[in-house]
């Protein structure tokens, strides 16, 4: 397997592609080709545990990590680091609607699903690449990735860490999070500034000839842990295909039927690992992008248009709050018939004057493929409150956006074949918004007395590694202005 830019034509092999993160004319790495399954769904890949499964899909991609080094990095990420052997249960919560829970992990977000695996990848990488480097991984965050990523990377050899979170972008719980991150690898800074700002930021760092030098000087080399990291996208292609096993496995899933896929999106990585999981075979039917109030992505599958040329608005749902998704770029790349200078046209255009349009046949694809909708805060709020009384079911601020624009496409379309429903946090993490959609009057004092007053309402216990933030120092109290990004990473590298 080969892995090319989708703004050139170099070719780059998979442990480099991992390392690096980011091609060197800015473009993102994908596959050459996407493999596919023998046989999806058989009975032989349903009976194999997730870590079986993981291992077999990263094979397909990883084809220069020997089976030994998959199956260790697989064991390393996921053995003992989740609450239960499967780290994605799959909940139906009503005939048909099955919620795919992808935060019971560490850092209680989806984002730990491929966060856990990535160290272990990049050091083996950087293992076959450069062998003495330190590898240094520069992260944006719109909230759950960084904390993922310092969990995933604290005291890791050979690496350091660097996050930059949006001052006022970031729930508190988050934030805690974050500031309290032990290490001695580690850096958290907050910038004056929204995710789009910190996300530029670290592309322009990354391709800055002067940071280039300054690192080569140190033996010290780049690598990003945001999805714009194809070693993100691939493991997060893994719970796509465990999830159609078990739906086949339990009989809801007819032979030969397709099931759809509901994703809150931000930096649209996890529905692109459902594309890719789709055309490795996978009966993925729908696509549903579903989008809060910075409906960019809404907008742009309906219209073909995509326009950052709009207003940013701080959610409930803040790590959706993005107007640059890296990823659609790698989607685009692929629509286009893995056409490197369309692709390379349309972000030039982007980057210029904040838009471009698609052809009309992209369009129309990506019409047939998708279905986007999006909601505001208080349809959030209050589809929090249906599932719970209807259901029993407390989901998170951003699960609660993907489940109400799946009510709409229902309403829209009577379409109704299974749906698997991405689950991306845990509602503790979100406790003012989660509590304040089930009981208003209750919501008072700081994140924990609000957990708590959610947790004994809903009878949910606040899980162990949210509720232990109260007692730990805050150790990163760093702000600085945007263009002071590059200073601080040269100060903690120095
Ligand atoms: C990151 C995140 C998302 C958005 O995922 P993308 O891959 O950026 O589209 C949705 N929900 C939660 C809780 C997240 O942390």
């Amino acid at each position: 397997m080969l892995f090319t830019s989708t703004r050139g034509r170099q070719s780059v092999a998979p442990a480099e592609t991992i390392t690096r993160g980011l091609a060197d004319d800015g473009g993102l790495f994908v596959p050459v080709e996407i493999p596919r399954f023998a046989d999806p769904l058989s009975e032989r890949m349903c009976s194999l545990s997730y870590n079986e499964l993981a291992r077999e899909i990263l094979a397909h991609y990883l084809t220069d990590f020997s089976a030994a080094e998959l199956e260790r990095c697989v064991n390393l990420a996921y053995a003992g680091n989740f609450d239960s052997d499967n780290p994605a249960p799959l909940t139906e919560v009503a005939p048909g609607m099955n919620l795919l829970e992808l935060w019971h992990g560490p850092t209680c977000a989806f984002k730990d699903m491929a966060l856990q695996l990535l160290p272990h990848l990049l050091t083996a990488a950087a293992a076959k690449t450069a062998p003495d480097r330190t590898m240094v991984i520069l992260v944006a965050t719109s909230g759950d990735t960084g904390k993922a990523a310092l969990d995933g990377f604290a005291d890791v050899p050979g690496t350091r860490i660097i996050v930059f979170y949006p001052e006022h972008g970031v729930s508190p719980m988050q934030k805690l999070q974050m500031t309290t991150q032990t290490g001695g690898n580690v850096a958290v800074c907050a910038i004056k500034g929204n995710f789009d700002d910190a996300q530029t930021g670290v592309k322009q760092i990354f391709s800055d000839p002067g940071m280039q030098a300054f690192l080569e000087a140190r033996n010290q080399e780049f690598s990003s842990a945001n999805s714009i990291n194809f070693g993100r996208l691939a493991p997060q292609i893994v719970y796509y295909a465990a999830a159609g096993c078990q739906l086949k496995k339990s009989g809801r899933l007819a032979p030969g039927a397709t099931f759809n896929v509901v994703v809150p999106t931000g930096n649209f990585g996890n529905i692109l690992a459902a594309v890719y999981a789709k055309r490795m075979g996978i009966p993925i039917g729908r696509l549903i992008c579903a989008s809060n109030r910075n409906h960019i992505l809404t907008d742009f599958i309906a219209t073909g248009v995509y326009d950052r040329n709009r207003e940013f608005h701080a959610t409930s749902s803040p790590s959706m709050d993005i107007l640059i998704s890296s990823n659609l770029e790698r989607l685009l790349y692929h629509l286009y018939g893995d056409d490197p200078e369309a692709t390379a046209d349309l972000m030039t255009q982007l980057r210029t004057t904040g838009r471009y349009s698609v052809s009309p046949a992209v369009h129309q694809r990506i019409r047939d493929e998708f279905f986007g909708g999006f909601c505001d805060d208080c349809a959030t709020a209050a589809a929090i409150a249906h599932l719970y009384r209807e259901h029993g079911y407390l989901c998170d601020t951003h699960t609660a956006v993907a489940v109400d624009v799946y009510r709409q496409y229902l309403d829209s379309t009577g379409d109704r074949r299974p749906v698997v429903i991405a689950s991306t946090a845990s509602p503790f993490k979100f406790p003012e918004a989660v509590l304040g959609a089930l009981a208003p009057s209750e919501v008072a004092g700081d994140e924990f007395a609000m957990a708590d007053r959610l947790a004994a309402l809903t009878g949910v216990p606040i899980p162990e590694r949210l509720a232990h933030l109260r007692e730990l120092p805050v150790r990163h109290r760093t702000s600085v202005e945007k263009s002071g990004m590059a200073d601080f990473i040269r100060s903690f590298l120095s």
